[in-house]
């Protein structure tokens, strides 16, 4: 065992000794026990390790509907079933297929540099032969976005902006300067320009730049876009400097095919009294292409198949049952959990038998503090939870606005209770997205601990007896 389950793992004995509940507690000391003994099992097995390495090294990138998507859902369902899970399926989505091509930019004047660049997920291709402009330069997306109609004709949009490893929601983090990413091919167009090229969201000094999935608007004009690194980017932010114009050349072949099927990938342990309503645990089983998806979200993947596997190994069943969601196309847009809540709102009508939904997509981080977005009643419940997890490391939030991860905040957002598991500080954006999202980065000893917290989590969620939307 590696240095950081080790010292979980010594925090944890001492749990016995801790604060017991109230008899009338719905979350009983049995439960409770239970679960410990279950953290316990994950801290002390590699078997989070073996996953994550197998899905790497056998299956590699999980690029939505490619051939290397059904090499992971098959690993997948092939998995499951040898892990003695009680059920395993697939549900059938509908995506937009596309292929990335290849990529490459140059400025040609005043000075010659060859960038480093990809194309960003959903972009067209630039004409036949490339295109070659001036740069228009801006410093962030509100700029782009404030261009007057027809100022960028004929030209190349760029925006400079550089995020800070600040977490998901600082002001310089990943969701604000992402809006360039995700936005800033329409806001360019609307302008005139031609194509887009943006710094890459991420936080390194490498010379690996970030894909990332972007988006066109209906009625406006489809342009090409793509990222540089953040090397390519500060060398272009000083030639901007100077003052002279900047031509670049831009020659991209990505595109889009039409729609094809993919599919999430379900496992289930059968709960012993209410087997029809389940807790779900979930990640996204694709990735990008450049790499081979290890931070993210094959960690998740990791943690959740072997958090269900300690539950079965466990013995003791639960009383709902368990899920273990794998949803499919979640980076070109959630298209996997976007169509988990239509097909079992509208067809199967069954939705609310998801009773309670976590996920995980944020690569190695360990987990340090627990989330609750339930009702107010089951409040007091999920938070007596949070005194299992308190020897592990892990703090109980005093808020109650969670609503799902990635694809499970497509699910709370659809009205799921959900919960939310917050990490220490990581590197996560130096490498998500780069060709540099690999086995070495991951941090065995963190997702184990998060393995152990997911099967004591999804144990005494699926087994006490409340109702988390009351
Ligand atoms: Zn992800």
């Amino acid at each position: 065992m590696k240095k950081i389950a080790m010292i979980a793992l010594g925090c944890a004995l001492g749990f016995a000794a801790g604060p017991s509940v109230a008899q009338d507690s719905a979350l009983t000391q049995d439960i409770m026990d239970h679960a410990d003994a279950l953290g316990k099992r994950a801290l002390a097995s590699s078997l989070t390790e073996d996953v994550i390495t197998s899905l790497t090294t056998e299956v590699g990138h999980r690029l939505a509907g490619t051939a290397n998507d059904k090499k992971g859902r098959d690993w997948a369902l092939a998995k499951m079933t040898a892990m003695g899970f009680d059920r395993v399926w697939e549900e059938p989505v509908t995506i937009p297929l596309w292929h990335r091509g290849t990529a490459s930019a140059r400025v040609t004047a005043p000075y010659q540099h060859n960038m480093a660049i990809v194309a960003l997920g959903n972009s067209i291709a630039t004409p036949e032969g490339g295109l070659t402009a001036e740069i228009a330069h801006f410093d962030e997306y509100k700029d782009l976005v404030a261009a007057p109609v027809g100022s960028l004709d004929g030209k190349i949009a760029y925006i400079s902006f550089r995020m800070e490893n600040t977490g998901v929601r600082g002001a310089k983090g990943y969701g604000y300067a992402g809006q360039a990413r995700r936005n800033g091919s329409v806001a360019a167009a609307k302008a005139g320009a031609s194509a887009i090229i943006i710094r890459s969201i991420g936080s390194d000094d490498n010379r690996t730049p970030h894909t990332g999935s972007m988006n066109y608007a209906e009625g406006v004009k489809q342009i090409p876009a793509g990222a540089i690194s953040n090397p390519d980017a500060d060398n272009l932010d000083r030639i901007i400097k100077s003052g002279k114009p900047v031509t670049v050349e831009l020659n991209m072949t990505s595109h889009s095919h039409d729609p094809v099927v993919t599919y999430n990938v379900l496992g289930e342990i059968t709960g012993t009294d209410d087997p029809e309503k389940a807790v779900m645990i979930g990640a996204h089983l694709d990735s990008w292409d450049l790499a081979t998806g290890a931070l993210d979200d094959g960690t998740g993947v990791s943690i959740m198949m072997s958090a269900a596997k300690h539950i079965i190994d466990g013995g003791k069943k639960p009383k709902r049952s368990i899920r273990v969601m794998l949803f499919a196309a979640e980076e070109e847009g959630l298209y996997g959990a976007h169509e988990y809540v239509r097909a079992h709102k509208e067809d199967h009508k069954d939705f609310d038998n998801t009773i309670l939904g976590a996920e995980w997509d944020s690569g190695t981080g360990r987990i340090i503090n627990f989330a609750p977005g339930v009702g107010s009643t089951s409040l007091n419940v999920v938070r007596e939870m949070g005194k299992v997890f308190a020897p592990y490391g892990v703090s109980t939030l005093m808020t109650n606005s969670a609503k799902g991860q990635s694809d499970m905040s497509a699910l709370g957002n659809a009205g799921m209770p959900a919960i939310n598991f917050g990490m220490e500080p990581t590197n996560y954006f130096d490498f998500h997205h780069t060709p540099n999202d690999t086995l070495d980065k991951v941090d065995m000893p963190a997702i184990t601990h998060n393995a152990a917290i997911y099967a004591m989590f999804a144990y005494m969620a699926a087994t006490v007896d409340v109702d988390y939307k009351k």
